[in-house]
């Protein structure tokens, strides 16, 4: 009760710079990693971008999150495959864009995995691939139980 409240509440907040959501579930053989965070902490501007660096940034920080295996590190013995990736990011063509004047993007990969049991961890990979991050705030559901952590560069590992 007390996390679903907590997160409810989050969702109405401004994004914070510098922070950044993971949220994994598993349920059965499937795993979802869903990760979101405010631009700047991908690439350091949350304005559409107005040069070829600023679009090829965009388009790095794309193929980081499209990689499951760049973002976090999985039990190899869960032997786990994906199965689907649905990336947003915010000036795509199909995108309303934000009034704000800031900016998200957000991925979540979906994954079956052959041996579930073995999940017993993974590790944020995310401190190295964006350095402005300094705070994951991470949620994990599985059957044993649901738990909020705060991740750190030096703490990047998440019981599931
Ligand atoms: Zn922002």
């Amino acid at each position: 009760m007390l996390l679903s409240a907590s997160t409810a509440f989050a969702q109405h907040l401004p994004h914070e710079h510098g922070v950044a959501e993971l949220r994994v579930a598993i349920a059965g053989n499937t795993l979802q990693i869903e990760f979101e965070s405010p631009l700047d902490n991908l690439v350091g501007f949350e304005h559409a971008p107005r040069s070829d660096a600023e679009r090829m940034a965009l388009a790095q920080a794309e193929v980081i999150l499209k990689g499951v295996e760049r973002i976090v590190t999985l039990p190899a013995k869960a032997a786990c495959a994906v199965l689907r990736t649905e990336l947003e990011q915010p000036f795509a063509e199909s995108s309303a864009g934000s009034d704000s004047g800031h900016a998200e993007m957000s991925v979540v990969h979906t994954l079956q995995c052959a041996t579930p049991s073995a999940l017993t961890g993974l590790e944020v990979r995310l401190f190295e691939q964006f350095p402005r991050i300094r705070e994951i705030r991470a949620e994990r559901a599985s059957p044993r139980g649901q738990v909020a952590a705060k991740l750190t560069p030096k703490q990047r590992m998440l019981s599931l």
